[in-house]
């Protein structure tokens, strides 16, 4: 079987290691393994004609020597030619490489044993993730198709969040379309066409939110959490010297995973997420109430959490900057705003963000071996500490009802979805 592996969306820790998982476990089980890269965007883009000569390029760009071994696959070979310096390797993850050189022209790259070594502890995605409109056209999909067939790729990982893992979705049950429609028009042959008239299909969610259905957690949540708790101890100190209050900003569109975690690891005095606002409206007194009666037990310092898509039970949004006025006018404190912003996404990965995705990446190749056209597309997840196999649809879709529920102002059932996961 020849798998390729993507990763989609926004980048999480771990990414990396799920790559690495799976390019390892595949050729351990015999498979033949690719590499896709900028996401759905390099499938759609896929190798033109100019990829044959991507040595030349490297030659001409550069002075370092080029590796020339006889029977090496020449993308294999190109990566070796990339590698240098400490080990890094494909440093920028977006369109340019190492020195600033590109693979033009190739984003289907077969890869070996050594090409992943180590790339447990980088951090976001080496091969690179992007947001391709393009794959959400049908004509983008024919494209990603043919492009996969062209190289006689068979099987498909996905490594991104629920959006990205609705596109590998919805690109499985098309697939036959796609295959009759290039044939039809002579792109691909009748034997082409036989040999790849199922497409396999597993996902593996890369997502700092923890926000997906179906899983405890999601790869690269643990090491977002990590960095927001060392950013709190930090503030922490701060904050006690001068008795100030601080409203931290983190992560979290719908999903409170993170501002509610890093609450309870960093002594938080309030916390704000999406899906359960404050219970009194309006919620300032709430908030004040709590605080001036921490602040009566001679508490120094104040922390607040807001989770960056926290709003009110009208779902008007709750703002870090309205917040420090609140507590700077009503309680007279001393309040500073600080955004964690993107230091939440970066960085080396947790030990937690290593591991899971390395048992993840394994089980995901057995999904592929045992996948049949009776079996559906299945996200790997993690359950009371197992690793399992989740439908991937039934994931998503729970996922996009929690959003939903908070939509409508179903707040319970928005608790109770997040919860939910595996009750009968
Ligand atoms: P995430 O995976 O982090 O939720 P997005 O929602 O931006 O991120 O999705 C990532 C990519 O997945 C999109 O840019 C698009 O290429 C693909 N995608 C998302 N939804 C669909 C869809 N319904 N059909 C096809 N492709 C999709």
């Amino acid at each position: 079987m020849k798998i390729a592996i993507l990763t989609s969306g926004g980048d999480s820790a771990g990414m990396n290691a799920v790559v690495r998982s799976i390019v390892k476990a595949g050729i351990l089980k015999g498979c033949e393994m690719w590499v896709v890269r900028e996401g759905y965007e390099g499938l759609v883009q896929g190798n033109t004609e100019a990829a044959t000569s991507v040595n030349d390029q490297v030659k001409s760009d550069d002075q370092q020597p080029v590796l020339q071994q006889e029977g090496v696959h020449p993308d294999k070979q190109l990566l070796h030619n990339l590698r240098f310096g400490d080990g890094e390797l494909l440093k920028d993850g977006t369109t340019e490489f190492v020195g600033g050189r590109t693979l033009k022209g190739r984003y289907i790259v077969r890869v070996g044993w050594d090409d992943v070594r180590g790339w447990f502890s980088q951090g976001g995605t080496l091969i690179g993730t992007a947001r391709s409109m393009t794959f959400k056209t049908i004509e983008g999909r024919t494209a990603a198709a043919f492009n996969l067939i062209k190289e006689g790729i068979d099987a498909l990982v996905v490594c991104g969040g629920d959006g990205s893992l609705t596109g590998a979705d919805v690109f499985r049950r098309e697939w036959p379309d796609l295959v009759r429609s290039l044939k039809d028009q002579s792109r691909i042959t009748d034997k082409q066409a036989e040999q790849h008239a199922h497409l396999k299909v597993v996902g593996l969610v890369g997502s700092i939110d923890n926000d997906m259905c179906l899983t405890d957690l999601t790869i690269g949540a643990p090491t977002a959490l990590q960095r927001i708790c060392e950013a709190i101890d930090n503030i922490n100190s701060t904050a006690y010297s001068h008795s100030r209050a601080f409203v931290i900003e983190v992560m979290g569109r719908d999903c409170g995973w993170l501002a509610l975690m890093a609450g309870v690891a960093g002594g938080a005095d309030f916390i704000f997420i999406p899906e359960r606002p404050p219970s009194a409206q309006p919620w300032e007194d709430e908030m004040c109430a709590e605080i001036g009666r921490h602040r009566k037990l001679n508490k120094r310092k104040t922390i607040v959490i807001v989770a960056e898509g926290a709003h009110d039970l009208d779902l008007n949004p709750i703002r870090a900057e309205y917040i420090k006025d609140v507590l700077t006018e009503r309680l007279g404190l001393d309040t500073r705003v600080t955004t964690l912003g993107h230091t939440q996404r970066g960085g080396r990965p947790c030990a937690l963000d290593r591991i899971l995705p390395t048992l993840q990446g394994v089980e995901a190749v057995d999904a592929l071996i045992e996948s049949t056209t009776e079996t559906p597309s299945y996200m790997i997840g993690l359950h009371e500490n197992k690793v399992v196999r989740v439908p991937l649809m039934e994931a998503v879709a729970m996922t996009r009802s929690v959003a939903t529920a908070v939509k409508e102002k179903n707040f319970d059932k928005a608790l109770e979805l997040r919860g939910a996961e595996f009750k009968e």
